[in-house]
């Protein structure tokens, strides 16, 4: 199991449902969520929810691991290619200092290759792999970079400003060379075909295999993740790993890590979290990868502390061996409201098992909820940044999961980020046809989205049982799916019950109908826009959507319950007659666990290949058009907020502040200027 790295883009791609959806927010309007869009990508901007709640050593803690979070930006950036961090100061330096007209399109297009090198930290596209294309010319380049005064060039030691520029200019204009970071083609050497900087020049991939087999052992029940924090290069013919570490590769960025982190380990909440930064500074400091599993030990341990972090070496979707890690942090605390709302519907498990439409033989006697925990993310730095995941699901070792367990989190701020900029973005002008509806959406919308995420999660997954005997796999590729409708069904079926308004869950019983219109009218239309013309729905989630929103449009047909209705060439849902939609909901709710509960697999490849795949292609295209209108970025990523420190007339410190003023390029080359210590060549 990986981190959900899951990047915000129109086509999104769900590894787990408990990333799906978010908490609730009393409305921020004053709250400007989004910052500017440029390319492909939306610069967004997340609210750190609840911050005063935090004790005054809970806020330097984090301000601490905020520092260290932003010191491994240089890394990353030389990981991914080993002349991104010479293209991107030099193109600040001609940021910083150009003087030629900046109204020119070649200046302006060299404004948006920068801020798409900071977004990708580097010169290929975060999510494609592929070397972007420059809209200036080589010519523009030369003459701007030439314009400088030659102390800034970040040449190489004795290099004069035209062999910089030889060296320089193919690497961001020459589409052959290192043309894709990660290179999966297995037609050819994958190491020597990506441009990412995990081996050093003359590395085979069968070199490289052959080094890391050796070193495994099949008796070995607890293996370190070999070569996960090193660069493989060939000295004198033999191949060395060169380690990330203090007195190592990327020592000077790594130092200023341990010294936040060593800060950091002076207010810490308890022992455990104290033995865990500890640690981990031991890993920075010798390299050693037993010290890192020791420390992945004590962070999956640690779930007493409200403050929480991850910051390292961790996912190697960059290397095309799946060996190194990229370096990446996250800073973040409990979401607190989150964890009252999980425990009245835990409390409430039993009721809402015995109540559900299913057959009595499905339902457990016994039902517990499940906790569903989510996090308020303080700082996003390296792979994290400004491309974020929207959970986080950690450590990666198998041996570690199994035997101490994993944490799996939903990063609520980040979620609601987005939800708010899609809200603002014209969707609902645009596709929901009914005004008692759109105003329900607007002011119900978010908080019952929520509430359906929350019943899915806690309840819908705990409740039901499998009849003694049937496998757990019987439906096979179609079981995630028929797991998710289950989920989602619940959730659906008892957003509408009475008892929402009983616990306090909502306070207006006609409230539920923004859910379910929003799910029938995402099931049947909007949900398209997340797929190809021509392709069908294969992500389980989107299917499971795709299912109940036609099952039920379906079986409503005659009655006509649900109505698709044509104005000026475009569809729109109407719903009809929300008590019969919840009868049918519970029905299919009722199959959906039969199904489960027997292991049905016949029925299950029926429903699903009937109802969840198929896409109706004068639909979809209308739809993608639709979408394209609305001109929402297809890639999303974040700005972090600025931390102030608060000192009284004595110098102690007395508050940290939240500032959310800074915009994107004023912050990235803040960064680049104090969050900057690696020199500009690692090799
Ligand atoms: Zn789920």
């Amino acid at each position: 199991m990986k981190k959900l790295l899951i990047m915000m883009m129109t086509f999104l791609m769900y590894f787990s449902c408990a990333s799906e959806k978010k908490k609730e927010e009393p409305p921020e309007e004053t709250f400007n969520y989004s910052v500017e869009r440029f390319a492909d990508l939306g610069i967004l901007r997340y609210q750190v929810t609840d911050w005063d709640s935090l004790s005054l050593n809970q806020k330097k803690l984090i301000y601490c691991l905020n520092n260290a979070a932003l010191e491994g930006r240089d890394i990353l950036f030389d990981q991914n290619n080993r002349y991104n961090l010479a293209i991107r100061r030099t193109l600040e330096a001609i940021f910083e200092h150009y003087e030629g007209d900046k109204t020119s399109t070649d200046y302006e297009e060299l404004v948006v290759y920068l801020k798409r090198v900071w977004f990708s930290n580097g010169i290929h596209h975060h999510y494609g792999e592929e070397k972007f294309v420059p809209g200036f010319s080589s010519d523009f380049f030369a003459q701007a970079v030439k314009a400088l005064p030659d102390s800034i060039v970040p040449t190489r030691d004795g290099q004069s400003v035209d062999a910089f520029l030889a060296e320089i200019t193919p690497v961001i204009f020459d589409e052959n060379l290192y043309a894709k970071k990660v290179n999966q083609d297995s037609s050819l050497d994958v190491i020597v075909a990506s441009a990412n900087n995990y081996y050093g020049g003359g590395v085979t991939q069968k070199e490289a295999e052959k080094f890391y087999n050796a070193l495994k052992s099949s008796s070995d029940t607890t293996p370190v993740p070999y070569g996960l924090n090193s660069r493989l290069v060939k000295k004198n013919g033999k191949l060395a790993e060169e380690v990330y570490r203090v007195g190592g590769l990327y020592s000077s960025a790594i130092e200023q890590i341990v010294y936040w982190l060593d800060e950091a380990s002076k207010y810490t909440e308890n022992d455990q979290q104290k033995r865990v930064i500890d640690l981990l500074i031991e890993f920075y400091k010798t390299g050693d990868l037993r010290k890192y599993d020791e420390y992945s030990i004590e962070w999956v341990k640690d779930t007493e502390s409200t403050v929480d972090f991850v910051n390292g070496f961790t996912e190697s979707y960059g290397d095309a061996l799946g060996i190194k890690a990229s370096w990446e942090a996250i800073v973040n605390f409990k979401d607190m409201r989150s964890e009252a709302l999980t425990k009245i519907l835990g409390d409430n498990a039993q009721w809402f098992e015995d109540h559900s439409p299913a057959d009595s033989r499905f339902k457990k006697k016994e039902v517990k909820g499940i906790t569903f925990k989510t996090i308020t993310a303080a700082m996003l730095g390296g792979d994290c940044y400004p491309a974020t995941p929207i959970g986080i699901n950690l450590p990666n070792s198998n041996w570690i999961r199994k035997d101490f367990g994993s944490k799996s989190v939903t990063i609520t701020n980040i979620t609601e980020a987005y939800d708010k900029v899609a809200a603002g973005s014209g969707f609902l002008d645009e596709f929901v046809c009914c005004a008692h509806e759109k105003e329900l959406m607007e002011k119900y919308g978010s908080q019952t989205d929520n509430l359906h995420t929350d019943l899915h999660e806690c309840l819908g997954h705990a409740s039901g049982q499998l009849l003694p005997g049937v496998d757990q796999d019987a439906l096979k590729v179609y079981g995630s799916t028929i797991e998710e409708a289950r989920a989602d069904l619940f959730g659906l079926y008892y957003m509408a019950d009475p008892k929402m308004i009983e616990l306090g869950l909502l306070d207006n019983p006609e409230a539920y109908k923004a859910e379910y219109y929003r799910y029938i009218m995402n099931g049947l239309l909007t949900q398209l826009s997340r797929i190809e013309l021509g392709k069908q729905i294969e992500e389980a989630h989107m299917r499971n959507r795709a299912l109940i929103a036609h099952w039920v449009f379906e079986q409503g047909k005659k009655d006509n319950v649900i109505e698709l209705r044509k104005e000026e060439g475009k569809t729109y849902i109407v719903i009809n007659n929300y008590n019969q939609l919840r009868t049918l909901i519970g029905d299919l709710l009722a199959e959906i666990q039969r199904i489960k509960s027997e292991g049905d697999f016949k029925e299950a490849k029926n429903l699903v290949e009937k109802y969840a795949v198929k896409v109706d292609p004068d639909l979809h295209k209308e739809i993608l058009e639709r979408y394209r209108k609305l001109n929402i970025a297809p890639y999303k990523g974040f700005v972090n907020p600025v931390y102030e420190v608060v000192k009284d007339r004595k110098g102690d410190v007395m508050d940290i502040k939240i500032n959310y003023t800074e915009g994107y390029a004023e912050q990235m080359m803040r960064y680049s200027k104090i969050h900057s210590h690696l020199p500009t060549y690692n090799d």
